[in-house]
């Protein structure tokens, strides 16, 4: 029987509770130990396809199709576990469940309660995701933060999780905020007190403290936390604020978190070395031999977490080629009535992330068509597929409108239009082509090159696709189609041949990029985009390249 995680947050929102947990499992991982990641959301939809990025940030695609949390990217990003369907659960499923077996008749003429019929359901889905496989470890993240009236049933149900499988085989850690108040000059314990004062009022009672601060947790502070909140004082770990979410793992290991850990679910401790992530992934991140200039052009630009997968694959892309990214963040809206240049003419490449609507297509096409004419390294995704499509038919083959048909209807020249098995679609949750599907790709075209192979498996999250109508014209007049679906025909990547890197695809290759295993279209990306650099800078001063060098790894740049 595997042994059990769980990680409640408390206080505030957005601690980081995915990357601590991410990191939890990342540790555990380099004993040589199996872990299974699952993430439990408070809300009633039952999944996030249908969200606005404004309300939920990224839609993480999985390989078996379902839409998600955007923690299970990090959980795949840091982990070699497998993430799927099972590894997300939301209330919305749970009553979905529930009420579909009242419908049944299952209950057999009970009155059906959150306590036993929704907790019961929660506690089977926890037993769910490591059910005929070997797991060692389950570390289950709880949504939403302790005290909201939502995560109360998911609270209760790994309170009486904890008794079914017995107290050694279960801790509970509580992620938690210790602020420094500027006009005291001093660090505050009371918030993260009257956190574990909730969390106990309901039965839990956490064995370990994350405490994310600003600055250092001094031994004193450690240990006034560790007697009021009822805990040992090497339980109280530091997280303080990091400069590459990729140290976390790093940074707990330092403190000693592995071994309280063991200590508590009572498993055999054993060295785990973090050592090559250190130096591959950590110190390539914070020491980088080259900075370049990534705009990216979205219409979701001021949210962090809108095109997450999207700058952490551009971030492992640079980690590949030594190189640090500094995102230039492009309002697409902004592009439609600007020159393209003004924005774009500092950059390496430009990367158009997927979306959905009409708002700032306009302006993505006008910055391919920048890339384009200018020999500037370009990678599309999903949407930014179907403009560089759009752009091509448009501007090279003289078809005046051309559109994709979510966007106009009306189009003379559909080159982008509804998949057939669309057509009659009328629901909208989770009836997108979704999930990893195969992709033959053509010899000796840049794709090939890249994966060094003749068939892959992307996943995918779109309604629209190329029109294969049009596919001889576009061969013709020098874009072609390098990547098929075998089965249906689909097209889901095409190159500009005459161009050092303009290729777009219509799956998603970001889900798939680690940050010591870059996806290979990222790496090729990134690596031309280094040389479109020193292109770019030949000739000019050279202090530019000095200072770009200095700066550190990732920033950002809002246009
Ligand atoms: N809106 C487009 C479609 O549905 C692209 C989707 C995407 O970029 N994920 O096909």
């Amino acid at each position: 029987m595997p042994k059990y995680i769980f990680i409640t947050g408390g206080v505030v929102s957005s601690l980081g509770k995915g990357i601590a947990s991410a990191s939890i499992g990342k540790m555990i991982e380099a004993k040589g130990l199996k872990v299974a990641m699952q993430k439990l959301d408070p809300y009633i939809n039952v999944d996030p396809g249908t969200m606005n990025p404004y309300q939920h940030g990224e839609v993480y695609v999985t390989e078996d199709g379902a839409e998600t949390d955007l923690d299970l990217g990090h959980y795949e990003r840091f982990t070699a576990s497998s993430i799927g369907r099972l590894n997300n659960v939301t209330t919305g499923q749970l009553y979905y469940s529930v009420i579909a077996k009242e419908r049944r008749g299952d209950y057999l003429g009970a009155t059906v309660q959150v306590v036993p019929h929704i907790t019961d359901e929660i506690t089977e889905r926890i037993r769910e995701v490591s059910k005929g496989r070997r797991v060692d470890v389950v570390i289950v993240e709880v949504g939403g933060t302790v005290g909201d009236i939502e995560s109360l049933p998911f609270l209760e149900a790994i309170r009486q999780f904890r008794l079914e499988v017995g107290r050694d085989n279960v801790i509970n850690i509580h992620l938690t905020l210790v602020p420094f108040i500027r006009a005291a000059g001093e660090l505050k314990t009371k918030p993260t007190q009257h956190s574990v004062g909730r969390l106990r009022e309901i039965g839990i009672q956490p064995d370990i403290l994350l405490c994310r601060t600003e600055k250092k947790l001094a031994k004193g502070l450690k240990d006034k936390i560790a007697l009021f909140c009822n805990v040992e004082s090497d339980a109280v770990i530091e997280a303080r604020d990091v400069q590459t979410i990729y140290e976390v793992p790093l940074i707990f290991q330092e403190q000693g978190l592995d071994k309280v850990i063991c200590r508590f679910l009572r498993l055999d401790y054993k060295v785990g070395s973090l050592s090559e992530w250190k130096k591959n992934v950590v110190e390539v991140s914070l020491h980088p031999k080259h900075m370049i200039r990534i705009a990216v052009v979205g219409k979701y630009i001021e949210l962090q977490d809108a095109y997450k997968s999207i700058y952490e694959a551009l971030k492992h892309g640079g980690i590949a080629n030594n190189a640090g990214v500094i995102f230039k963040k492009i309002d697409a809206e902004k592009l439609e009535h600007g020159r393209p240049e003004k924005f774009l003419k500092d950059c390496d490449g430009v990367l158009v992330p997927g979306g959905f609507g009409t708002r700032g297509v306009e302006g993505k096409i006008k910055a391919i068509q920048y890339c384009r004419e200018n020999r500037v390294p370009y990678f599309g995704i999903c949407l930014g597929m179907q403009c560089a499509v759009i752009e091509f038919a448009r501007n090279i083959l003289g078809m005046k409108g051309a559109n994709s048909t979510e966007f106009n209807k009306k189009t003379s020249y559909p080159v982008i239009s509804l998949l057939e098995e669309q057509q009659n679609v009328t629901q909208m949750g989770g009836t997108m082509r979704l999930g990893a599907y195969p992709c033959i790709l053509k010899k000796g075209a840049n794709a090939a090159k890249a994966y060094r192979a003749e068939k892959v498996s992307e996943r995918h999250r779109h309604r629209y696709e190329f029109n294969n109508k049009f596919q001889d014209l576009f061969e013709k007049a020098g874009m072609k189609v390098t990547g098929v679906y075998p089965q249906g025909d689909l097209v889901e990547i095409v190159e500009i041949e005459d161009h050092p890197w303009f290729l777009a695809v219509q799956f998603h290759p970001e889900f798939s990029s680690k940050p010591d295993q870059a996806h290979p279209l990222f790496r090729e990306f990134i690596r031309s985009a280094l040389s479109y650099r020193d292109h770019r800078l030949e000739g000019a001063v050279l202090p530019e390249a000095g200072a770009e060098a200095l700066r550190p790894v990732s920033e950002i740049e809002v246009a």
